[in-house]
This record gives C-alpha cells, structure tokens and sequence, in this order.
C-alpha cells in the first residue's frame, strides 16, 4: 500500500547505480544482490491477485530494462492491471536513451529521478524529494495525487 495509490503487487530489483545519499534501500544496489526470478513466475504472483496492480522498484529497474519490459508487456497483454515505476533516472534521461525507453509504453506513471537528500521532504507523497516527479504516462490513472505530474504524451 506504500508503492502507489490501492493495492499493489511490487517487485523489488536487485541493482542500482545511482547511489543516492541517504536511499532508503542501499541494500538494494548489489547489481548481483538478488536471486533470478522468471518473467513467467512473476506474472503468476502478480495474476494471482486479481485485485493488486503492480509496482516496479529496487534497486532501479530500469538496469535491467529487457527483462522488466517483457514483464510489462505481457501484464499489459493478459491483464487490465496498471503499472508504476520508480527510478533514478530522469524521464529526459529515459526519452534520450533508445534502449531505456523501450519499458515506457507499458508504464501508466513514472516517478522518475535521484533522491536527493538536502532536499528531502517526509510531506511528499510516494517520493523522498521534491525533484522527483509522479509522471501520468496513460490517462488510466486517474486518481487525485498531489503534486502529479499531468499527462506527459510519449506516443
Ligand atoms: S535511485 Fe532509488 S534505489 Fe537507487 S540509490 Fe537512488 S534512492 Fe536508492
């Protein structure tokens, strides 16, 4: 119920290099820290739950963009869930780069940039500073969320 607005299914990543200070999970950035778990097996986690939508965060997901894109493509394909995403990078960063934007057509909303601690804010809904944007890729998600960013066209 804290990585996004309802119910939500979150999967955590192993791995991220932006080593934010003051992050709230470090223990997250081994980029071999985790355990190897199938798309397929995630799917059925998250298709068992017919209420939850899903979270994608870490570590940052986007290190491992291939994996997290067939993941999303295929909740897109067999489900009505939405997605959330948090990452270090940038949305500009993510636009820029060919390969990091192959995960965002299958996002609903991007939280995107680093955690940046002097500006730390505890007021601030699902992120940690105020340079950190909740971004409305889709116009599925609907809900009030203060501070939102309005609908960012990607396609
Ligand atoms: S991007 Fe997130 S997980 Fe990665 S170091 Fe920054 S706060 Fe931590």
């Amino acid at each position: 119920m804290a990585d996004g607005p309802g119910f939500r299914t979150a999967i955590y990543c192993a791995g991220c290099l932006h080593h934010c200070k003051g992050c709230h999970n470090p223990q997250s950035w081994d980029m071999a820290g985790g355990h190897p778990v199938s798309v397929e097996d995630l799917l059925a986690d998250i298709k068992s739950d017919e209420f939850s939508n899903v979270t994608f965060s870490g570590g940052d997901p986007f290190y491992q963009v291939e994996a997290f894109t067939n993941l999303a493509r295929r909740i897109k394909e067999e489900t009505t869930k939405t997605i959330w995403c948090w990452t270090g990078f940038t949305y500009e960063e993510i636009l820029a780069d060919k390969r990091l934007s192959m995960l965002l057509p299958y996002l609903d909303v991007l939280v995107d940039g680093p955690f940046i601690l002097e500006q730390r804010d505890t007021t601030l809904l699902f992120r940690g500073s105020p340079n950190q944007r909740i971004i409305y890729l889709t116009p599925k998600e609907d809900d009030e969320i203060p501070g939102a960013v309005p609908l960012m066209p990607l396609r």
